[in-house]
C-alpha cells in the first residue's frame, strides 16, 4: 500500500484573502472542496512529474485576516486529508506593508524571520517573547527558505514572474493590526531596526506550523508603504495582484516536484 502514495507530494497553501490565491484553484484537476465551518479546503491535483512520476496535490484555502483565523487555518490544513495524504509543507503567501524605504510595491520578501510585533507580556517576559518556544523570532529552516529563494531566483525572469521587482529574504512583523502611519513604523522599528514588512498573518502561521511539525514558508508581496498611503494602495493593489497571485504559487509548485526530499521526508509515514 505504502509504495502506491510514496511518489506523492502535498502542498498546503494559505493566503488571508482569496485575492492571495487567485487563480490556482482553477489549474486543479480532481477537485474536492471540504468545509469547516466557515472555512473551505479546496483539494486537487496539478501535476505528475512524467520522468520522476511523481504526483502533486495541493490543498488551498484562504482564511480571513489575523491572527487567530491563520492560526486556524493553519491548524485545520494540516489535518485535512486529500486522497489519504496530509500535507507535507505548509506554504503561507500573500501581500504586506513596506517598512523599508528600500523595499517597494511588487517586491517579494521570504521571511526568514517572523515577529509578533503586538505580543507583548511584560513584566514577565521581554516584549515579543514567545513563552511555548522560549525566543523571539521564529524562523523557518534554513534548507526550505534557501530552496524557495533559489527557485523563485532562477525564474524572475520568466513570464510568469515578469510583474515582480526584487526578491529579497528579510524580517516580517506580523500583529493584528493594518498598519497606516509613519509614527507607528518608527516606534516599530526602534525596537525592530530588521524589520521589513508587516502583515496580519505570518507569525501566527510560523507558530502553528512549528507547533506542529511541519514544515513552513512564508512569503509576501508589497502592497502598500505601511504609511498614510497604504489604504489607497493596498487596494488598487489587490484587484492587480488578483490575476498574478497564482503565477507565483505556479512557479513554487511546479519546481517542488523536483525538491529534495527534506520537505517530504515525513509523507510517507504519515500517510493512512
Ligand atoms: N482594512 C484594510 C485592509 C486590511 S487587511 C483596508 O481595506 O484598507 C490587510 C491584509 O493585507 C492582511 O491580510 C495583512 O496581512 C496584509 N497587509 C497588507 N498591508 C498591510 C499593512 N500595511 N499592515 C498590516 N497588514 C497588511
Amino acid at each position: 500500500m505504502k509504495n502506491q502514495y510514496a511518489e506523492i507530494l502535498h502542498i498546503g497553501i494559505l493566503g488571508a484573502m482569496q485575492e492571495e490565491i487567485g487563480n490556482t484553484i482553477n489549474n486543479l484537476y480532481n477537485i474536492e472542496k471540504k468545509r469547516y465551518g466557515d472555512l473551505t479546503i479546496v483539494s486537487g491535483e496539478i501535476k505528475i512529474d512524467k520522468i520522476t512520476k511523481k504526483k502533486l496535490f495541493l490543498s488551498i484555502a484562504w482564511s480571513g485576516w489575523g491572527k487567530v483565523s491563520s492560526a486556524r487555518a493553519s491548524t485545520r490544513l494540516i489535518g485535512h486529508k486529500y486522497k489519504r495524504t496530509n500535507i507535507d509543507f505548509l506554504l503561507f503567501t500573500g501581500v504586506a506593508g513596506s517598512v523599508d524605504s528600500h523595499v517597494r510595491q511588487w517586491d517579494i520578501i521570504i521571511a526568514d524571520s517572523l515577529i509578533q510585533h503586538d505580543l507583548d507580556a511584560r513584566p514577565i517576559f521581554e516584549r515579543f517573547h514567545i513563552p511555548v518556544f522560549n525566543k523571539d523570532e521564529l524562523s523557518p529552516k534554513k534548507e526550505w527558505l534557501e530552496w524557495i529563494f533559489k527557485t523563485l531566483n532562477k525564474n524572475f525572469e520568466s513570464k510568469k514572474l515578469k510583474f515582480f521587482k526584487n526578491l529579497y529574504k528579510g524580517q516580517i512583523g506580523t500583529g493584528d493590526q493594518f498598519i497606516s502611519n509613519k509614527k507607528e513604523i518608527l516606534e516599530l522599528k526602534k525596537n525592530l531596526p530588521n524589520l521589513k514588512a508587516v502583515e496580519m498573518e505570518g507569525g501566527s502561521v510560523a507558530q502553528v506550523a512549528m507547533q506542529e511539525g511541519i514544515p513552513w514558508v512564508v512569503i509576501r508581496v508589497i502592497s502598500d508603504s505601511a504609511d498614510e498611503s497604504a489604504s489607497t494602495d493596498f487596494s488598487t493593489f489587490l484587484k492587480i495582484y488578483n490575476k498574478v497571485s497564482s503565477n507565483l504559487i505556479e512557479v513554487i509548485a511546479e519546481n517542488y516536484l523536483k525538491s529534495p526530499k527534506f520537505f517530504n521526508e515525513n509523507n510517507s509515514i504519515r500517510i493512512n
